[in-house]
C-alpha cells in the first residue's frame, strides 16, 4: 500500500475492465501510483494504453474492478453514492480536449456553473478572480463562440478550479490547440501548480507538454511501464520511441 501522507490522490493496485464484446478489455492492470499535493504529473502512452481510464478511475467516474482509489484521504469505494457525488463535484476538477463549455452561457456564467450546481449563490468576486487568474478578466461577458480556442480552454480551467479542487485532471487539454496557444495554456497550468500548489494530472501526447510537468508516467497496455522525474523534451521523446517500438 502506498503512503497517502501529503497525497491528493492514491491509486492502490487498481485494475479496471471495460465491458464490451465477448472479452472485457483490461484497460488498467494493477496500477499503483500516488499524486502528491501540489505536484504536476503528465501521463503518456500509446493510444488505447489506458490513460483516459486512469483519469476516470482516479476521478471516481469509473469504479475499478479491484484496488482502491483515495482522493483527499477519502476511499471512494467506502463513500455513499451521495458523498461520492459531492466529493467529485467539490474536490475534483476536470478539463477536456474539447473544452465542453455551454455555448449559450457567458464566460462568467460558465465559471459560475459548478457553484450553481452545488446550490450555492455564485459569488461574483470569486468568479471574477477565477477569470482574472486565467488572464480573462476582460472577457467575462463573452460567449464561447466569441472566444478563441485558447481562451475557451482558459474558461474551462477557471470553471474547473472555482470550487478549489484537491486535484485537477486534464485529458489532452492542448490536443485541439495550435503550438503557440498550447504553450500559453501549459505556462498557465505550470503557474497554477507553482503559485497555488494545485495538484495537476495531465494526459498528453506531446513531449513538449509533458516536459512542463514534474514527473511523467508511461502507460503501456494498461500497466505502468516507468516514469521520469524532471523530464526534458528529449528524455520524454526517447522513452516514447522506445515504448512505441515495443508495441
Ligand atoms: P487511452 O486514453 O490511452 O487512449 P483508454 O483509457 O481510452 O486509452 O482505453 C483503454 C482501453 O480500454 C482501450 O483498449 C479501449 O478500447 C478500451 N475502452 C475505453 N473505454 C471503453 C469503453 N467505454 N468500453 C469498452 N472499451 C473501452
Ligand atoms: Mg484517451
Amino acid at each position: 500500500m502506498e503512503t497517502s501522507a501529503g497525497a491528493s490522490v492514491v491509486l492502490d493496485h487498481v485494475t479496471h475492465r471495460h465491458p464490451g464484446g465477448d472479452i472485457p478489455v483490461t484497460a488498467l492492470d494493477d496500477v499503483s501510483v500516488t499524486f502528491g499535493h501540489g505536484t504536476f504529473t503528465a501521463v503518456m502512452g500509446p493510444s488505447g494504453s489506458g490513460k483516459t481510464t486512469l483519469l476516470q478511475c482516479a476521478a471516481g467516474l469509473e469504479r475499478p474492478a479491484t484496488g482502491r482509489v483515495l482522493v483527499a484521504g477519502h476511499d471512494l469505494a467506502r463513500l455513499s453514492e451521495r458523498r461520492r457525488t459531492l466529493l467529485r463535484r467539490d474536490r475534483i476538477g476536470f478539463v477536456f480536449q474539447s473544452f465542453n463549455l455551454l455555448p449559450s452561457l457567458t464566460a462568467a456564467q460558465n465559471v459560475a456553473l459548478p457553484l450553481r450546481l452545488a446550490g450555492r449563490r455564485p459569488d461574483a468576486v470569486l468568479v471574477r478572480q477565477g477569470l482574472a487568474a486565467v488572464g480573462l478578466a476582460d472577457r467575462a461577458g463573452h460567449r464561447p463562440s466569441q472566444l478563441s480556442g485558447g481562451q475557451q480552454q482558459r474558461v474551462a480551467l477557471a470553471r474547473a478550479l472555482v470550487t478549489r479542487p484537491a486535484v485537477l485532471f486534464a485529458d489532452e487539454p492542448t490536443g485541439a490547440l495550435d503550438a503557440s496557444t498550447s504553450r500559453e495554456i501549459l505556462r498557465l497550468m505550470r503557474t497554477l501548480v507553482d503559485r497555488y500548489a494545485q495538484t495537476l494530472v495531465m494526459v498528453t501526447h506531446d513531449p513538449l507538454a509533458a516536459a512542463c510537468a514534474d514527473r511523467v508516467l508511461f502507460l503501456a497496455d494498461g500497466r505502468l511501464s516507468g516514469e521520469i522525474t524532471d523530464p526534458t523534451p528529449d528524455t520524454v521523446t526517447a522513452r516514447m520511441l522506445h515504448l512505441e517500438a515495443a508495441c
